[in-house]
């Protein structure tokens, strides 16, 4: 007892250190960053020192589709329902997931969530994000010390980067019919089925000023518009999915509301019910008629449509 007692007091003081040093203000100067698209709304923004990741889902169950969509015909893996428990896939985690200083959730459905409490448990990495995700990080004993409970509206100073954490809403999903004010209970314990870890939560988005860089990250089709007006990004990340095309001119007021940001990432387009190896053509082609929003609402906008695993280096500040 006494032994497990000092293994765990010890461990806690390695995090509580951590969290310190992530404290400390920054005295260097900006270094190259690199972002990486993990598939769904899942991103790795590093700076080789600082790791910081968005939503990553690397484990592309064979699930349950979201509100309004379809199953996969012809997917042969195992299929899962709401309540079925789903083991995330360790391979696939460990295959791209080497290390995170952060992990932050947009909200808490399974494409967002399911894969956090092993790369937090992994990683020692904090979890930001709303009590509905964090309680379901504390199901899977994610130590407390890694929490980092937010509601939105917080501006947060880091040693690497500073955080806002801007209040959001989700996908209209479903032709607008999607409509959850769902929490996560505390006091529960894994395994947890689908539906346990599902509870929306509430919705975030995040801007991140890194390494002179100001990175706006979606986590979905929807915002609030007199929360990002005035952002300025010069790096966005913006849900680019079909329930998009239920939201008043999403692209242009996003456009101006955010002035013009020199580069634009969609996020959250691809089909996530499907595996990696599946071919993404059709979601492709559809996302062509993002592209062109973008550009008709702000021409000299940067769209890159990112392929899995592939790093965007962004090479100089731009703002
Ligand atoms: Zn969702």
């Amino acid at each position: 007892m006494v032994k497990s007692g000092l293994a765990c007091c010890a461990f806690t003081m390695v995090v509580l250190a951590t969290l310190a040093a992530q404290n400390q203000p920054n005295a260097g100067k900006n270094n190259p960053v690199t972002l990486k698209y993990l598939g769904a709304a899942g991103w790795e923004i590093t700076d080789g020192t600082t790791s910081i990741l968005i939503d990553p889902y690397l484990s592309r169950i064979n699930g349950p589709p979201p509100p309004g969509g379809h199953p996969i015909v012809g997917d042969t893996r195992r299929a899962y329902g709401w309540g079925d428990v789903a083991s995330p896939d360790v391979a696939a985690i460990d295959a791209h997931i080497q290390r995170a200083d952060f992990v932050l959730v947009t909200h808490t459905h399974y494409d967002h969530i399911l894969d956090v409490p092993p790369i937090a448990l992994k990683t020692r990495a904090a979890v930001i994000g709303t009590e509905s995700t964090e309680n379901v990080m504390r199901a899977y004993a994610v130590p407390e010390e890694q929490l980092l409970t937010v509601r939105g509206g917080e501006d947060y100073q880091f040693a690497s980067f500073s955080l806002r954490v801007i209040p959001s809403i989700h996908s209209p999903l479903d032709h607008k019919r999607y409509f959850s004010s769902a929490t996560a209970p505390a006091g529960r314990k894994a395994p947890l089925t689908l539906e346990q870890i599902h509870p929306e939560g509430g919705t975030l988005a995040y801007f991140i000023r890194f390494q002179g860089h100001q990175i706006l990250a979606f986590g979905g089709m929807n915002y609030i518009e007199r929360e990002i007006v005035g952002l300025e990004p010069d790096v966005a990340l913006i849900g680019a999915g079909a329930s998009r095309k239920e939201i008043y001119d999403y692209s242009g007021r996003l456009m101006r509301d955010l002035h013009y940001p020199a580069m634009v990432l969609p996020t959250h387009w691809d089909n996530f019910l499907a595996p990696y190896s599946a071919s993404q053509q059709a979601s492709v082609d559809a996302l062509q008629s993002f592209v062109q929003e973008i550009l008709a609402a702000s021409p000299k906008t940067k769209v890159i449509v990112p392929k899995y695993f592939e790093a965007i280096p962004l090479e100089t500040a731009v703002r």
